[in-house]
């Protein structure tokens, strides 16, 4: 397994093709440093005896040891495992430790190869070439993101009907040795500095869709690819420093005329299968939120507990009622991902069909499940900034600058009229006042409040997911018996009447 160093050499012999506000950037820039430590962690935190069983697995391709973010879920207990090792890593960098994209991605396409060459004998040799690919990045402990998100054009049209046949990335040529894309995927968290990059289809197509039905994998410095680079960093600090320096970065990513061989393509025109991909994919991802959107919530419930301390009201009611909020949604986002995880087994749900074996064992968890934690902890995203803010005051959004407090001109005055809570340090309360500002009034914290809502589908993609798939039906035939009315049915769950 690599160190944080390795992964930061590896990155900085990569070629050039991140635009950055108008130039170009290496991957080591000090813009991404902050975005590097955060990835960093993932290989610290892997490195230490006591996180083995936690943040390593061992690989079932090659019997070695590989970080579990490079894993294929072999049972329940992985699934277990990786929800509390993302939760374990969100609390130490105090947010999105972004390695989850990869592994989520992995695990969608591990299952879906599978099951595409089912439907072309000895035609296609997707799986074959996915377990080569997962072998090196599992092996040489690479960092991969998931290019999802199409730029989609006119919502109201699908793939193949858009003006902009490049709206969603397509297969614009298939040669002997591979195929040729076109297209953007936009909001591609941390392609700047992954080593690999997981390409799939966004929603479900039509079979005029079929060239959209396209997964493949490549590196970060692709030739035929382009960065277009966001970076997020919090504003720097000369002298209050923070205790963890988050870092995030998202992009475009543009293939032009990018050619993929084909030991590196996964799906290429089968579009039921590009389908169930793109839901795979959300569901592995909304798994893996059922670990961060809990440390994120831990973090959320200590900045409001601190802001009614130092604001020496932490006794009131309505304070407790507000923290009682959070923990609720905290913990349910939590259960419902622990459940997800318990009832994993090697199966999808398809419409009309219910669960079904899928992939070839690996486990994949419940959907209902996935989808109801996700929606909940993603929708509460604003009413949790909205106790933030109830909580603090005005204070959070007016708190003067670093140097002003450096400033003898003005340094003790502000100190003097920072002090609220007597038995709390004034030097603390200013530098809680700081952090509470970074999360709530900077740049940052408003995109990160948006990612946390739409990161992994918008809340209406989750409620599409649990009608469709929850077993309505059954519940208005038990309410007709109850009700008296014709074709009502009270064993309808079956004889144990659990689920
Ligand atoms: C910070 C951040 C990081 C992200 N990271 C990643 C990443 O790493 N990889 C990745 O692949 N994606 C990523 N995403 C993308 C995320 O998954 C999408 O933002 C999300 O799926 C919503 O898609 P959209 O942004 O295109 O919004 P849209 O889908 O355009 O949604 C906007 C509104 O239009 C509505 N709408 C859209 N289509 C229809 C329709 N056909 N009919 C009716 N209503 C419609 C939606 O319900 C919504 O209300 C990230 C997003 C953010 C903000």
């Amino acid at each position: 397994m690599r160190t944080k160093q390795d992964y930061i050499q590896g990155l900085s012999k990569m070629k050039r093709n991140l635009y950055y506000d108008g130039r170009l950037i290496d991957r080591t820039d000090e813009l991404q440093t902050d975005c590097l430590n955060t990835i960093g962690l993932t290989y610290d935190e892997a490195a230490k005896p006591e996180n083995r069983d936690l943040c390593t697995a061992i690989s079932h391709l090659t019997g070695e040891r590989i970080n579990r973010f490079n894993h294929i879920h072999q049972n329940k207990e992985d699934l277990h495992r990786k929800q509390d090792m993302t939760r374990m890593l969100c609390r130490k960098v105090g947010g999105c430790i972004q390695r989850c994209m990869g592994i989520d991605a992995a695990n969608a396409i591990y299952n879906v190869s599978y099951e595409a060459d089912k439907v072309n004998p000895g035609a296609t040799c997707y799986h074959e070439n996915f377990k080569k690919w997962l072998t090196r990045f599992q092996t040489e402990d690479l960092v991969g993101c998931c290019a999802q998100t199409d730029v989609k054009g006119d919502r109201m049209l699908r793939p193949a009907d858009q003006p902009n046949p490049g709206a969603y990335v397509r297969i614009k040529e298939r040669l002997k040795d591979g195929i040729v894309v076109e297209g953007c995927k936009l909001h591609i968290s941390e392609a700047s500095v992954a080593d690999e990059i997981l390409v799939l289809p966004t929603r479900a197509l039509r079979g005029e869709d079929k060239d959209y039905a396209v997964a493949f994998a490549v590196p970060g410095d692709w030739d035929g690819l382009k960065q277009v680079v966001t970076v997020h960093n919090l504003r720097p600090r000369n002298h209050f420093k923070r205790g963890f320096v988050p870092g995030a970065t998202d992009s475009y990513l543009i293939f032009d005329h990018c050619f993929i061989p084909w030991e590196r393509v996964f799906l290429a025109g089968e579009h039921l299968h590009g389908g169930i991909l793109a839901l795979l994919f959300a569901l592995f991802h909304r798994h893996s939120y059922s670990g961060c959107k809990p440390a994120i919530g831990d973090i959320i419930l200590g900045t409001a507990a601190l802001a009614a301390e130092v604001n020496n009201i932490h006794k009131e009611s309505h304070v407790r009622e507000k923290l009682a909020e959070i923990i609720m949604t905290a913990e349910l986002g939590y259960a419902a991902g622990y459940t997800a995880s318990d009832l994993g087994k090697p199966e999808v749900y398809i419409p009309g069909m219910g669960f079904v074996p899928f992939g070839p064992g690996s486990y994949i968890p419940h959907s209902i499940y996935c989808n109801v934690g996700r929606c909940l902890s993603g929708e509460a995203v604003w009413r949790e900034a909205e106790i933030l803010c109830d909580i603090a005051g005005g204070v959070v959004a007016t708190f003067p600058h670093e140097n002003d407090f450096k400033n003898p001109e003005t340094a003790e005055a502000l100190l003097k009229y920072t002090k609220r809570n007597p038995k709390m340090s004034v030097e603390d309360q200013a530098q809680f006042w700081r952090f509470l500002g970074d999360a709530l009034c900077s740049a940052t914290g408003g995109i990160v409040n948006v990612g946390n809502y739409h990161g992994g589908g918008s809340p209406i993609m989750e409620q599409i997911a649990i009608t469709t798939q929850y077993d309505i039906e059954s519940r208005k035939k038990l309410v007709k018996h109850l009700a008296g009315m014709s074709g009502g049915d009270p064993d309808v769950f079956g004889k144990n009447n659990t689920k």
